[in-house]
């Protein structure tokens, strides 16, 4: 049956990006008998400015019949004086919490190319490939009470951190599932020594993993987990975690990249439904410039293939043909290093398309 995938260009450098992982989509139809259509809708300020909402109706009933979504990026200072409800991000958020998505898949992948772009020593870092599984919609970001009050003349700021039984269970087995197509190990991080949360999330985790025998399950502190990520980060392969333990690990473990243009994200529903985003911003300094790279939406799109479409062959296909321009020391300024050769946005996407047809 033909897959159906709706494209958000959003802002600044989104639609740059968007249109070469469009190139790649089209090739894979063309050569690769990928059977899917697509359509574009607004989303962010390009939407705020045309229909006086960052995600109009329109745009949402087409996600909700899309069985992915591709996203380039949204904001840009021309909004940020906007008010709440219209800034761009309240879009992206919007979306977020109408496609009920709540497992956020951030891989961190350093391809060798490009090991020196990172802060930490190459032989720590060369080959790294781990994947962080982030609880999206539950945890201290929603949970309830919440606000600013004032207590016998004492304001005060409180949140509440709640996970439900279930909530823990469907992220969980979002990163056992995961972790058996990869290398069967789930790290589950908490911080059970002193949060009653975190006791449950554990037993429940725990409890899960014997449906799943073929996977190894070990449980790590938070703050334990953030000194690991810098000290060894290759002992992970799958790391699952609530909101915001999530939030800042991931970002920690992006950084351990060096290359803020090479890093996909992918959230995913109950259904397998997903919204697939470059992890970067809509990069207004460089919008318009045709200098933006494209790779992390290429990329975005590789882990659309596999998790939203059950093509996991072509998604390999897509990640082999970036890995392959690399090698041809091809890189947008972001990535250039000594000996490489500067290209700009459609360049790399068109040198992707092109190692399509080599990479296997
Ligand atoms: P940013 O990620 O847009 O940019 C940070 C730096 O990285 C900039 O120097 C930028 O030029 C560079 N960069 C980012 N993506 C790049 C790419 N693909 N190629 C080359 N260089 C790249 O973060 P920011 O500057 O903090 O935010 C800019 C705007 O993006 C803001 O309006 C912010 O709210 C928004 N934002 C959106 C998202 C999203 O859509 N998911 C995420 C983060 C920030």
């Amino acid at each position: 049956m033909t897959k159906k995938i709706l494209i958000l260009p959003g802002d600044g450098i989104g639609p740059e990006i968007v249109a070469e992982a469009e190139k790649v989509l089209q090739a894979l139809r063309a050569d690769f008998g990928l059977d899917v259509e697509t359509e574009q809708a607004l989303i962010g300020g390009a939407a705020t400015d045309a229909e006086g909402t960052s995600l109009p109706e329109q745009t949402l009933a087409l996600a909700r019949q899309a069985d992915a979504v591709l996203l380039g990026a949204v904001g840009g200072p021309r909004w940020d004086a906007l008010e709440r409800h219209l800034r761009p991000e309240r879009g992206l958020l919007a979306i977020r919490a109408e496609l009920g998505l709540f497992g956020n898949l951030r891989p961190a992948i350093l391809y060798p190319q490009l090991a020196d772009a990172s802060a930490l020593k190459p032989e720590v870092v060369a080959g790294l490939d781990i994947l962080i599984v982030r609880e999206l919609t539950g945890g201290i970001y929603f949970g309830e009470p919440r606000g600013i009050d004032t207590v016998d003349g004492v304001r005060r700021g409180y949140n509440t951190l709640v996970y439900s039984e279930p909530e823990v269970e469907r992220i969980a087995r979002l990163a056992f599932d995961i972790a058996g197509k990869r290398q069967g190990r789930v790290t589950s991080v908490d911080k059970a020594n002193v949060l009653e949360v975190s006791e449950l999330w554990r037993e429940t985790v725990t409890r899960l993993a014997g449906d799943y025998p073929g996977i190894t399950l070990e449980h790590m502190y938070v703050d334990n987990a953030a000194m690991q990520l810098v000290r060894a980060p290759k002992q992970f392969d799958v790391v699952v975690t609530g909101n915001m333990f999530g939030d800042i690990l991931s970002d920690c473990a992006a950084m351990l990249t060096g290359s803020i243009g090479m890093l996909p994200s992918a959230s995913l529903n109950e259904s397998s439904q997903g919204l697939y985003e470059p992890v970067h911003g809509s990069a207004p300094d460089i919008a318009g410039q045709g200098k933006a790279n494209p790779l992390a939406t290429i990329l975005s799109l590789a882990m659309l293939l596999r998790y939203s479409l059950g093509e996991g062959v072509l998604a390999e296909r897509v990640e082999g043909a970036v890995g392959k321009v690399l090698d041809q020391g091809l890189g947008t300024p972001d990535i250039r290093r000594p000996g490489m050769r500067e290209v700009g946005t459609t360049a790399m996407g068109d040198a992707v398309v092109a190692a399509l047809g080599e990479a296997g």
